[in-house]
């Protein structure tokens, strides 16, 4: 759609260029959303992709994604090998309702700071336990786990004109090997949930990551996988009632039945592939 309150359009090389933030202005990403309704508050885009930041950098420590790779790319990207959990790349980037045009547009760092329960770069960054770095406009940059940058249904850690510069997924993680679960009401439709178990190499350690079916990502750490009882009562004492998401693509009570059911799947599933 056409955003008829929009002036201007920055293109910078430069982040630094936008030394102050004003009322009105907007990151543009891929402007998948941006584009899709009115944006009657904002007069001045400024266009990220003029900052041509590398896609994908694979270093010693793991992989590191700027905020303005789009999922295409990260779906399309090729690991080493030794990464068992790249797979979930793609995985997460089936998981939203996208066109082959979205899919093409919309960038990692778009659809995180989106920050929609059903956000699967979220999934995605949260489960692999990411870090993710932020540029405030009038301080040092910060670094923040994904799992914490999202507070709430369309709500985040970022501050005013605050950036998502990058997404820091460790070795570490990628190297595990990993259980996912997911459900939709509809075909190719908005995730319902998404759960995401990872175990690492040679342990039967266990990090359990819902999404979708709550408003934040919630994530359960187990040194070992637990017994079936254990895992409910974790859960149970973790996500407060009041956290899952009622929303068309599913209510609390629905989404609440899966992140049990979908649990003690992926426990199961680890469990029985352990490595001693
Ligand atoms: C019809 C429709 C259905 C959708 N369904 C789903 C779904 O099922 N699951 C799902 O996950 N998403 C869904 N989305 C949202 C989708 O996630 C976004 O369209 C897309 O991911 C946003 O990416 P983008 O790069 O196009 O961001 P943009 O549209 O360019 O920006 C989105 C927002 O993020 C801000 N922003 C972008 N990048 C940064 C950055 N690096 N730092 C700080 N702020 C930034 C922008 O200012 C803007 O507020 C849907 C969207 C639409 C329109």
């Amino acid at each position: 759609m056409n955003l008829n309150t929009v002036t201007e359009v920055k293109q910078p090389l430069s982040a630094y260029e936008i030394a102050e933030w004003r009322d009105g202005y907007a990151w543009l990403a891929g402007g998948t959303w941006l584009y899709s309704t009115p944006q009657v508050d904002t007069h001045t885009l400024i266009d990220l992709q003029s900052l041509r930041w590398p896609a994908l950098q694979v270093t010693a420590g793991g992989l590191d994604i700027a905020a303005t790779c789009t999922l295409a790319e990260l779906a399309h990207f090729t690991a080493p090998a030794t990464w068992k959990a790249a797979p979930l790349f793609k995985m997460c980037c089936d998981s939203l309702l996208a066109s082959f045009k979205v899919w093409n547009a919309a960038t990692v760092g778009g659809n995180i700071c989106m920050s929609l329960p059903a956000g699967s770069m979220i999934s995605l960054t949260a489960s692999l336990e990411a870090t993710y770095t932020l540029w405030p406009r009038d301080a040092e940059p910060r670094k923040v786990a994904a799992v914490d940058f999202v507070t709430g249904n369309h709500a985040n850690v970022l501050k005013r004109g605050e950036l998502l510069r990058s997404i820091h997924l460790p070795a570490r993680s990628l190297s595990k090997r990993f259980a996912f679960r997911r459900a939709s009401l509809t075909h190719l439709g908005r995730s319902a949930i998404i759960v995401i178990g990872t175990q690492s190499p040679g342990t039967d350690d266990l990090v359990l990551t819902v999404t979708a079916a709550t408003v934040k990502p919630f994530q359960l750490r187990f040194d070992r996988v637990p017994e079936a009882q254990t895992l409910r009562e974790a859960i149970f004492s973790t996500i407060p009632e009041a956290d899952y998401f009622n929303d068309v693509h599913g209510s609390a009570l629905y989404k609440r039945h899966l992140t049990y059911y979908f649990s003690e799947q992926i426990r199961a599933e680890l469990l029985s592939g352990a490595e001693a």
